[in-house]
């Protein structure tokens, strides 16, 4: 069986992505009211009880600020970094904690890197999960990377990243410098120039489907994050590209697949 990602909406009023293998089933990030939750995966007939894990990237609202409420209610186990579950106050009974550069092995069938990344205020990190040796990465809210974050995700066989704000529309847009300038900076988030940068260090043959992340409302637009990136990766990347935004659970992609090998016809030497 292949590793699914379906994101459950991304975007500032909230995260969760949805990992599952044959042998777990994660979240990544949880950013939405417990109603909001139960409500996604019940589109997708789960129920927050069917959850291993949910894994923080960091503690901004938008990413972890439901995960609390998703241990007092169904008693589901958090994963993150000391940091984030500190400012988050999560319930250490049923918390693991997790350094940078960790492999937690969830499943049989399922590890889990966290890579950290620069995001103002945070100890953010990205998560790269492993499936029998089909990777994908999830990174969002970061203003600029790291060659370790390269080094991980380069080849993975989907990466899921944010492409923030088209950069023109930032300036001269309605924020005040001062929120204009976080947003920019080495701890923001990532423009779709630089997701696009980004991109075409990482992507290799072997990555086959992107999907675009935590778009800004007020500062993007769909088809602005599309052509940015697809200008900066054109010649190195043929597969499938798509946009996630607020209201999912969106399409599922499949990571790991089996490719259907076609039977050769007439094999039989009898037929010759
Ligand atoms: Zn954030
Ligand atoms: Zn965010």
């Amino acid at each position: 069986m292949a590793m699914t990602l379906t994101h459950l909406g991304t975007g500032s009023r909230g995260n969760a992505t949805l990992l599952e293998t044959e042998h777990a089933k994660i979240l990544i990030d949880q950013g939405f009211s417990g109603a909001q939750l139960e409500k996604r995966l019940g589109r997708l007939n789960l129920h927050p009880t069917d959850i291993d894990y949910v894994f923080i990237s960091h503690h901004h609202g938008d990413h972890g600020g439901g995960a609390a409420v998703t241990q007092k209610r169904w008693n589901v186990k958090i994963q993150a970094n000391h940091r984030t579950a500190e400012e988050l106050g999560l319930i250490p009974e049923l918390t693991h904690y997790f350094d940078s550069l960790d492999v937690i092995n969830v499943s049989q069938d399922l590890s889990v890197l966290a890579v950290p990344v620069p995001h103002s205020g945070a100890d953010n990190v990205a998560f790269v999960a492993s499936h029998n040796g089909h990777r994908a990465a999830v990174i969002t809210d970061l203003g600029s990377w790291t060659d370790e974050l390269v080094t991980h995700v380069r080849g993975c066989e989907h990466i899921a990243i944010e492409a923030n704000y088209d950069h023109n529309r930032l300036m001269n847009g309605p924020y005040p410098y001062s929120l204009k300038d976080r947003i920019s900076g080495r701890g923001g988030h990532l423009s779709n120039e630089q997701t696009g940068q980004f991109l075409a260090q990482v992507c290799t043959p072997a990555t086959k489907s992107i999907s675009l992340t935590h778009l800004s409302v007020k500062n993007n637009q769909p088809h602005l994050a599309e052509s940015t990136v697809l200008y900066h990766i054109d010649e190195i990347f043929s597969g499938d590209i798509s946009i996630s935004l607020q209201d999912g659970p969106e399409r599922s992609h499949f990571i790991g697949e089996k490719v259907e090998v076609e039977s050769p016809e007439n094999e039989s030497p009898l037929n010759q």
